[in-house]
């Protein structure tokens, strides 16, 4: 099976066989990672091992906490007002589609969630022109959603948010190509797209905004106290912790993120450049705000969309339908997606024009 599904997503074939090698007897523990104890040094050795990668795959500096909480991005974005609103009114939210809605909608429970710029009014199609943005420079941060995966649109540069701390949700395109982390605040992400199984949720913050959250803050959801307890304040999601950080080793293995990235910009070009050489299928967003991981289009008609769907899976081609709010089809291209798997995607799309169109 091919999957192109938005998330859990696909994972790299070799590290699946390497967690099936390993599954029972951890390197002659005896146990399986399932069963350890998180406090035992087995268990503290794989956890210290996959932070060190991390942060030696993403270029992670000093000055910058990573932790591997649970409740995903939706329990982050949830949290962050608590703890970074800081005793200040309010916090900006760039709105580039339905996950940074959602986002905005928490901060309201506890400050002031301003939204300094929107692209709802075009469907979110766009990021909004950097000249529309209103934002405050009293803001406690900047929330940005670098990767909407439902509507395919990417921030492809850092916007300067002149001081205010930048927070970003990059669920989808986290370790997707290089960035600069020292541009940001706060960067977060659930595991089960282009790291490991869902459970486990990547936390990267600078130093100087942890330690002020609200008093009202539940105590394992205080960055400063599960930075202080090295993420296991309570019982960490071991496994996805585990697989995460095979995750990483494979990341280097194929290069590094310089690797990665470069494959994934030619993935997404491979399918961008079919859909824009011919009339059938299309993509609604504007070309510079492209994502390189989540590749919505339609058919000319929806009535064709089920019969679409029966012969992408008679081809081995699974999680191609697009989200309800979309419609159409969606094609999710994360890090382990292969170029062959795109390219049997476009085979099967030309087929189906010359076949059905
Ligand atoms: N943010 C983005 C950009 C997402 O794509 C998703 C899930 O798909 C979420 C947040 C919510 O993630 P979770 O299910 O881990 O809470």
């Amino acid at each position: 099976i091919i999957n192109f599904s938005a998330g859990p997503a696909t994972l790299p074939l070799t590290v699946l066989q390497q967690v099936q090698e390993e599954l029972l007897d951890w390197r002659g523990s005896g146990m399986s990672v399932m069963e350890m104890s998180h406090r035992d040094k087995e268990f503290m050795s794989i956890a210290a091992e996959a932070e060190k990668d991390l942060r030696e795959v993403a270029g992670i500096p000093a000055n910058y906490k990573v932790l591997f909480m649970q409740g995903g991005a939706t329990a982050q974005f949830s949290l962050i007002p608590l703890n970074l609103l800081r005793g200040k009114a309010g916090a900006d939210y760039v709105l580039t589609g339905d996950w940074g809605k959602k986002a905005a909608k928490e901060c309201g429970k506890y400050g002031k969630a301003n939204v300094a710029a929107s692209s709802e009014s075009e469907k979110f199609t766009k990021v909004p022109d950097r000249a529309s943005w209103k934002l405050d420079p009293d803001a406690a941060y900047v929330h940005i959603t670098t990767n909407e995966t439902i509507h395919g649109v990417q921030f492809q540069d850092t916007p300067d948010t002149g001081g205010v701390p930048l927070v970003a949700d990059m669920s989808s395109d986290i370790l997707s190509r290089p960035i600069d982390i020292s541009k940001f605040g706060l960067i977060y992400g659930g595991a089960q797209k282009n790291i490991g199984p869902a459970g486990v949720t990547i936390v990267i913050v600078r130093d100087d905004l942890i330690g002020q959250a609200a008093a009202m803050t539940p105590g394992v959801f205080d960055y400063k106290a599960v930075a202080d307890n090295e993420s296991m304040l309570n019982t960490p999601a071991c496994f996805s912790w585990y697989v995460s950080g095979l995750v990483f080793k494979w990341i280097k293995n194929e290069g590094g993120l310089a690797a990665i990235g470069a494959r994934n910009q030619r993935k997404s070009s491979l399918l961008y450049d079919y859909i824009d050489a011919q009339d059938f299928y299309k993509n609604p967003v504007a070309k510079k705000d492209r994502s390189w991981m989540n590749v919505p289009f339609t058919l000319p008609n929806p009535e064709l969309d089920a019969e679409f769907l029966k012969g992408a899976k008679a081809a081995s081609l699974s999680g191609l339908k697009g989200h309800r709010a979309v419609g159409g089809m969606r094609a999710s291209l994360y890090n382990a997606m292969t170029e062959a798997g795109v390219a049997t995607l476009v085979d099967y799309m030309k087929e189906f024009v010359r076949t059905r169109g």
